[in-house]
């Protein structure tokens, strides 16, 4: 019988939280500013100029207003900045950490690493890690991979390089290890792009979303993960939910959050720390070996 999964194991425990609590929230950032557009045109550059300003938009403003936000909320977020954006911007890592937040490494010109030379992934981290302790004294720090992307390779890097844990694949709805690495699973549902990207990238072309609808989205995302006692872990982007109207959203979602005392409002890194040192670590352990493929004859 041909197997396409070498871990078939379909039946795992609950995950168990701390202190009374039955299951978590991240509210995450992903500080993209202008890199993903630098990277798409490494190549042949390009002279206009609309997407690189709407992009700035973020540092410029949006930034300030998602600090805002979480000061009012009193949440501290977990912000992944590539290190283009923190060589680009010096003050904002340390802004960051003034307010308490957590700062994590998003690869160093937000490229894929499904594309890249295994020297180029290793010569982009240490970079950014460099840079990460340069501005900061910081070093090890979580990661997640720009375009949740990964490759066994690059899971396999972040380990040899010291990285904390990875924030990227969505093979659980609550933290795990994959090749002996922390994750604290994302989820695309509860990401900003899908509803409001539009820019003059092909890919970013939706039509922008009703934030009142979005709003209605996640707070189903949110109950649903509070029944199941899983983890949701909200992204945005600074130049996408740094507008006022996805503030707004933002505001009330985690109003309607806040009113639950059983959810635990944490920082990735707090997350991954308390998966380490808990019970449920070696629980959820898988690898990223993909199996033998059906053929076809
Ligand atoms: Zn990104």
């Amino acid at each position: 019988m041909l197997t396409m999964n070498p871990d078939t194991r379909t039946q795992f425990p609950s995950y168990e939280w701390p202190d009374g609590k039955r299951c978590a929230v991240i509210f995450s950032v992903d500080v993209d500013a202008e890199s993903p557009y630098l990277w798409r045109n490494r190549m042949e550059p390009k002279n206009g100029v609309s997407e690189i300003e709407q992009r700035r938009y973020g540092p410029r403003q949006g930034m300030s207003r998602i600090m805002g936000l979480l000061e009012k909320h009193a949440i501290k977020g977990s912000f992944y900045v590539p290190g283009i954006v923190a060589q680009t911007y010096p003050d904002l890592l340390p802004r960051l950490l003034e307010q308490g937040h957590e700062v994590a490494y998003h690869g160093y010109l937000h490229e894929r690493l499904d594309a890249l030379a295994p020297e180029t992934s290793e010569a982009f981290l240490s970079q950014t890690m460099e840079i990460f302790e340069r501005q900061t004294g910081l070093r090890n720090l979580g990661y997640r991979s720009p375009s949740f992307e990964h490759t066994p390779q690059s899971l396999a890097l972040l380990k040899r390089m010291g990285v904390s844990y990875d924030s990227t694949l969505m093979g659980f709805d609550h933290p795990y290890e994959i090749d002996g690495l922390t994750e604290i699973p994302t989820q695309w549902t509860l990401d900003d792009i899908l509803y409001f990207a539009y820019t003059e990238n092909r890919r970013d072309k939706l039509h922008p979303a009703n934030p009142i609808a979005v709003l209605e989205t996640w707070q189903e995302e949110f109950e649903g993960t509070r029944e199941a006692g899983g983890l949701m872990i909200i992204t945005v982007h600074d130049w996408v939910s740094g507008r006022p109207p996805r503030i707004r959203l933002l505001d009330r979602l985690l109003d309607h959050i806040r009113q639950h005392d059983d959810v635990w409002l944490a920082t990735s890194a707090e997350l991954a720390r308390y998966h380490e040192g808990s019970v449920n670590k070696g629980r959820f352990s898988v690898t990223t070996e993909k199996g033998q493929f059906p053929t076809t004859v």
